[in-house]
């Protein structure tokens, strides 16, 4: 299946069907069924094959990490940008975008700033309605696309630990036998030992673990605090290693987004909204709409690419075609 390219032919069928047949019950409710609680939670059984191809298909054995974590390509990125004379205003959420005689305002705290010729929303389906309250009244039929659009979110607690946890190590994925997470042994779906990828020099010293999860953003993890998120997910740490003790524990941090794990559904591909939107200037790239792909940061590269371009285009300077 890796080497071949049928996801069109793929995506009318579930996963749970396709594999449960293919593989046989016994298999598939042991490793593939688990695999799909832990990204899906309760959507296991909805995904469509087409999204098992493509995770199987991109997979390859060199795994790749920027030194200093993604910031540093973020970084590098904002310092570019600026450099050929884009502004970059952080720390001040967008309210309203909103066409006033052809051009666009972006309103924010700081009140009102435009005109724009074109604007591009990057923010999940669901807040990009809100924010874009005239594509519901002038483009309900996109407007019906992006409002149907299902995701889930997630939670991270990254722990720095004086001592190692596990050795030789790095990522354990621990299977689900349920959507529902209290009915699974361990409380979170990855255990990942980041020192045991790249080295604790970068870090100060610390070993760094990453317990991270997929909820919908109802589920009580996000109600919960963070001193009741600790005590729920270190206390299972003992399983991994039996001398642990809450004294290894030098810090931890809580992270927490409730649009983090899109999720399709069988013929997806007829589903998802296309980069421009009806209304002259207005544009819209998610990682909804990176597919049959997972979501990552490679594709947020290229579908910026891809809708530089058609705004280039629009424009007709053709510098989005550098
Ligand atoms: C737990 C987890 C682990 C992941 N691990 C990896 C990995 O190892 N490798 C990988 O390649 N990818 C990984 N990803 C996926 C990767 O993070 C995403 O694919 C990528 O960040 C998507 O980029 P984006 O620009 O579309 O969205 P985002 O990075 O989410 O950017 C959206 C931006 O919009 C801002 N924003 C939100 N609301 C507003 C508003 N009202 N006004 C203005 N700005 C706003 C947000 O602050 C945010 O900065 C992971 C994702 C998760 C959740």
């Amino acid at each position: 299946m890796r080497f071949t390219r049928p996801w069109r032919t793929l995506e009318k069928r579930t996963a749970d069907e396709w594999m449960r047949r293919w593989y046989g019950t016994k298999i598939y409710e042991s490793t593939w069924k688990p695999a799909l609680i832990n990204k899906f939670g309760h959507y296991y059984d909805q995904v469509p094959m087409s999204w098992m191809w493509a995770r199987l298909h991109a997979r390859t054995f060199r795994l790749g990490y920027f030194e200093g974590g993604f910031n540093t390509f973020v970084e590098r990125l904002a310092s570019t940008v600026e450099r050929r004379g884009a502004k970059i205003v952080y720390n001040t959420p967008v309210a309203k975008v909103e066409q006033v005689g052809g051009r666009w305002f972006v309103t924010t705290a700081e009140g009102e700033q435009g005109p724009f010729d074109q604007c591009l929303l990057t923010t999940s389906p669901q807040l990009t309605l809100k924010i874009a309250p005239q594509l519901a009244r002038d483009a309900a039929e996109y407007a019906q696309q992006l409002a149907n659009l299902k995701s889930i979110g997630a939670l991270v607690l990254v722990v720095a630990l004086r001592w190692p946890l596990m050795k030789n190590t790095y990522w354990l994925n621990l299977p689900a036998q349920s959507p529902n997470k209290e009915e699974n042994e361990i409380p979170f779906l990855a255990l990942v030992e980041h020192t045991n990828f790249v080295d604790k020099k970068f870090y100060g010293g610390d070993h760094l673990l990453y317990l991270g999860d997929y909820v919908p953003a109802d589920h009580a993890y996000f109600q919960m605090s963070q001193a009741e998120i600790e005590e729920l997910f270190l206390s299972k740490l003992i399983k991994f290693n039996p001398n642990f003790n809450r004294d290894w524990v030098r810090k931890t941090w809580l992270f927490r987004t409730s649009y983090a794990q899109p999720v399709p559904f069988v013929n997806h591909s007829q589903a998802i909204p296309d980069l421009q939107t009806p209304l002259q200037g207005l544009y819209c790239a998610s990682m909804s709409q990176v597919y049959p792909w997972d979501r990552g940061t490679n594709f947020a590269v290229r579908m910026g690419r891809e809708v530089g371009k058609l705004m280039g285009k629009e424009r007709g300077d053709g510098r989005g075609e550098k």
